[in-house]
């Protein structure tokens, strides 16, 4: 298993009806992926979609992905495209659940949201997640 540094939350800045697939498809298409960019999304509903094994890399945070796990709600833009926090309670609760088991698992990984990495000029995840995740 490879070293776990960082728990890394992002949003898909996508309208919160994104069907998960569409979501990989473009990272496939799109982007040319291998891997996807994300290890779990988190539906509207609550549902969490693992799309990766902890083991596997995910191209969440450019430079950082070798030691990082990555979580992603869906939604985090409004109509007009500004960044928001627009997770349902289903998916708040279901991110605190899935981060709260992964903390375990990786005690020493510092949980943080993807803009809190240095020189990245994305508001992704739309939220302040090291102060949502601080008491883990
Ligand atoms: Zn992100």
């Amino acid at each position: 298993m490879r070293t776990i540094k960082f728990i890394v939350i992002h949003c898909t800045a996508t309208p919160q009806n994104t069907r998960p697939e569409a979501i990989q498809r473009y990272w496939r298409e799109q982007l040319q992926w291998k891997n996807p960019g994300y290890h779990y999304l988190i539906d509207p509903a609550g549902t969490v979609i693992q799309l990766a094994t902890a083991d596997r890399i995910c191209n969440g945070v450019a430079g950082y992905n070798a030691s990082s796990l990555h979580i992603s709600y869906i939604g985090g833009v409004d109509a007009t495209n500004k960044p928001t926090d627009n997770r349902t309670t289903a998916q708040r609760a279901a991110m605190h659940a899935l981060v709260a088991g992964l903390k375990q698992q990786f005690p020493t990984a510092i949980v943080q949201g993807h803009r809190d990495f240095p020189l990245v000029k994305k508001a992704c995840p739309s939220f302040d997640a090291k102060k949502e995740f601080n008491h883990l």
